[in-house]
């Protein structure tokens, strides 16, 4: 048993027309919380738990957050979410659902996640979002699952945040021979912190995110995504906030699915025939979701930047 649900992995007759080539969609977005995240956060849980852990702490207002706090519901194991006070009323409600205790604290995440680190008691687990082996390897599962159902993508389309996503889609390509399957790093244009480690060879920390895409809004990536760049074919791709938007708006008008900015950045790529796309014919992209934004507030945004 897991955590995580396996879930569907289908063709999009859309986006294979828009894009001219043979378009598979891993729709992670399907897992309980909403996320992909649920994957690698639900086997870091599980993991820590048999450790002895008596309760999870976490400092993402994110699906990350989301993901712990649903781990721990039906691990019965207490969940401590701090978060700042930028935090939408809506992922405290979430959380809430979720039967975490969520504290909010702080102008920025900076400040609400030294709080939840000095929370953090000898029998307690800090649950990183995104920089920690456990949760690589339960991201990884997302391929297994692809090389079982039998289709052999010749490109992976991925969004990247702080990397832990691409670091295990890495790690499952890996493990099935797949490790020279090219991968499309995708982030939007105001979050784009493995665009910049990838110029400058190391993890390297942005000023500020600008972007909408919040889920994307890592200031640096972890070291083992920019070790992968060096050991594999990932090509960094930058969208624009607008095209994020649209793609979501797009792709919930074709598949019934709403995924925030954040995801829509990878599915862009595929609505605008984006060149990067042009040496492949079936092409894997990862519908990694996301909870936090509602269909208004993906709407006002396209409005504002109109
Ligand atoms: C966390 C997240 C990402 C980025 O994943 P990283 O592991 O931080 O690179 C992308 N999309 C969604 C919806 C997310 O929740």
């Amino acid at each position: 048993m897991t955590l995580h649900v396996e879930t569907p992995l289908v063709e999009s007759r859309t986006l294979s027309l828009s894009s001219g080539r043979s378009v598979w969609l891993k729709l992670d977005a399907l897992q309980p919380p909403g996320s992909f995240k649920m994957r690698g956060i639900g086997h870091a849980c599980e993991t820590y738990r048999a450790r002895g852990a008596r309760r999870f702490v976490s400092s993402s207002g994110g699906n990350a957050g989301l993901a712990v706090a649903y781990a721990g519901r039906l691990l019965s194991v207490s969940v401590t979410v701090v978060v700042p006070q930028t935090t939408t009323a809506r992922a405290v409600e979430l959380l809430r659902q979720e039967h975490a205790e969520v504290v909010v604290h702080g102008a920025s995440w900076q400040e609400a996640n030294e709080l939840a680190q000095s929370l953090v008691g000898a029998s307690d687990a800090f649950i990183h979002p995104f920089d920690d082996p456990l949760l690589w390897q339960g991201h990884a599962t997302m391929i297994d699952e692809v090389a079982r159902f039998g289709l052999k993508p010749d490109a992976v389309v991925l969004s990247v945040g702080g990397g832990g996503l691409l670091c295990g889609v890495m790690e499952g390509l890996d493990r099935h021979g797949w490790g020279q399957v090219p991968v499309l790093a995708v982030e939007t244009q105001g979050a784009a912190s493995f665009n910049a480690a990838m110029k400058a060879g190391h993890p390297v920390e942005l000023e500020a995110i600008t972007s909408i895409a919040t889920s994307l809004g890592a200031k640096r990536v972890c070291e083992r995504a920019v070790q992968w760049s060096r050991e594999s074919p990932i090509q960094s791709v930058l969208v624009s906030d607008t095209s994020a938007l649209d793609a979501c708006e797009r792709f919930l008008a074709d598949h019934r699915i709403l995924v925030e900015p954040a995801c829509g950045a990878s599915l862009a790529l595929a609505y605008e025939k984006a060149p990067e796309l042009e040496p492949f014919s079936t092409i894997l992209v990862v519908v990694c979701g996301g909870a936090t934004a509602t269909i208004d507030q993906i709407r006002q945004w396209s409005a504002k930047f109109r």
